[in-house]
């Protein structure tokens, strides 16, 4: 590669954190890590900071002057700054070329809209952003000749199968002379897809978050678990790749070794395949359009069994039916649909409800939150006003359930 970049990394104590880490320290030649940040894992991010010195680390506001004084002790003389305009901060520091978005959550928007905003280089994990605010993401990254490459491995996918072209500009791709048709999510179909529901109604935590090919945070697993997460992700290609949500299929695909796919009109379907580890997307990101070595397994293709595809069942795993319906509906629907999970996924963590009621607490924010339609010029405060109403709503309406959830939880 040419110029040593100088990489930022938002969410640096997370899994996405862990595996940009290992690729920026394997290739330091060409990668300078410039900033960190961590919120409740400050220990780990201490370590981080001793092993790669950066220049400024983000904290949560209350911790700053604690943080700068372990780091004196360490004799490091990293610039410490907190909480949510320290990581704006970071994400348009001039200094930054590319900024690795890997906050989990609505926490990780504005930061990330800050990146586009400053023409930055953006490896995006965080999907949250673009369910909440894909037509302002987007808009800002086009105005401000931003560069917006996807890490999340479906979306990832998708962007090598796509023509160069397209991967520059992504207007309207199916109205386009290169023949895209439709792309294809695949999907694990998580822990509980050989499981009936009734067992998953009374899935605990330990097993919600063990997924059979992946391992990720709490919250994603959890999303993998009740298929939220392939909903989400449907949203986020919509943004992505300019598409309707009738032109992307979800298939299940419980070996996650086709990590995604392009139709085309000729009747060709571009895969991409590797092993179920970040560390490939994540590494296509960071030296796009070179290749480096991203130091994860390469597949023993000959040690593979068949590959299957199953359909989903909307039944089971109502919050994919969900995300196509919020889809349908607009933007507003997306941001209430993600807060309300985000609010059901973290009841669910502290053992408030039960796996299923996410689902369930999911239809009923999108069904009662009564939010006006936002146009695509709608500004950040119009759609947090709407994540907080829905974030409300759902609070309430968890206090009111967890009563008598309780007595049929085991
Ligand atoms: P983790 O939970 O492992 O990490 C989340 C990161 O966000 C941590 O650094 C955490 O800090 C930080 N964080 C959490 N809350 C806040 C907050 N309020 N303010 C600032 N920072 C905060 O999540 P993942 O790494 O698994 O996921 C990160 C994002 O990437 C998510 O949006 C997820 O959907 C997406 N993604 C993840 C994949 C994966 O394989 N893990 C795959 C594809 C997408 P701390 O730990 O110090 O509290
Ligand atoms: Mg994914």
């Amino acid at each position: 590669m040419t110029n040593r970049q100088r990489i930022a990394v938002l969410g640096a104590t997370g899994s996405i954190g862990d595996s940009t880490l290992a690729i920026l320290a394997a290739h330091s030649d060409n990668f300078d890590v410039y900033a960190l940040s961590g919120h409740q894992r400050l220990d780990k991010l201490l370590q981080l900071c001793q092993q790669f010195n950066p220049a400024r680390v983000c904290v949560p506001v209350d911790k700053v002057d604690d943080f700068a004084a372990k780091l004196a002790q360490a004799g490091l003389d990293s610039e410490v700054i907190g909480g949510p305009a320290g990581l704006d901060d970071i994400a348009s520091d001039s200094q930054v070329d590319a900024v690795v978005a890997a906050i989990v959550g609505a926490a990780g928007l504005s930061s990330t809209l800050k990146a586009a905003r400053a023409g930055k280089r953006i490896l995006l994990a965080n999907k949250e952003a673009l369910v909440m605010a894909g037509q302002v993401m987007i808009s800002l990254v086009k105005t401000h000749g931003a560069t917006l490459l996807p890490i999340d491995s479906e979306h990832n996918a998708i962007f090598q199968c796509l023509p160069p072209s397209i991967q520059q500009d992504n207007t309207q791709i199916h109205k386009s002379s290169y023949g895209v048709r439709k792309l294809w999510l695949t999907a694990s179909g998580g822990p509980f897809l050989q499981h009936s529901f009734a067992h998953m109604q009374q899935a605990g935590v330990a097993e919600a978050v063990k997924h059979p090919n992946w391992s990720m945070g709490q919250k994603i697993s959890v999303d993998s678990a009740t298929m939220m997460n392939k909903g989400l992700e449907l949203i986020e290609a919509c943004h992505l790749f300019d598409l309707p949500e009738d032109k992307i299929n979800v298939v299940i695909h419980p070996q996650s070794i086709i990590h995604s796919m392009v139709e085309y009109n000729d009747g060709s379907y571009l895969a991409q395949l590797g092993s179920p580890d970040m560390k490939t997307p994540i590494a296509h990101a960071l030296s796009y359009p070179e290749r480096i070595d991203s130091g994860s397994q390469p597949l023993d293709l000959f040690a593979l069994s068949a590959l299957e595809f199953i359909a989903p069942d909307l039944q089971k795993f109502a919050c994919l039916r969900l995300a196509r319906q919020a889809m349908q509906a607009g933007t507003q629907a997306t941001i209430v649909l993600n807060a309300a999970n985000e609010i059901a996924v973290e009841a669910f963590l502290a053992e408030r409800i039960r796996l299923t009621d996410i689902a369930d607490i999911n239809e009923q924010a999108l069904s009662q939150v009564k939010v006006a339609s936002l146009t695509a010029d709608a500004s950040i405060d119009d759609i947090l006003a709407i994540d907080d109403a829905a974030r409300r709503y759902t609070q309430t309406l968890i206090g009111q359930m967890a009563g008598q959830i309780a007595g049929q939880m085991v």
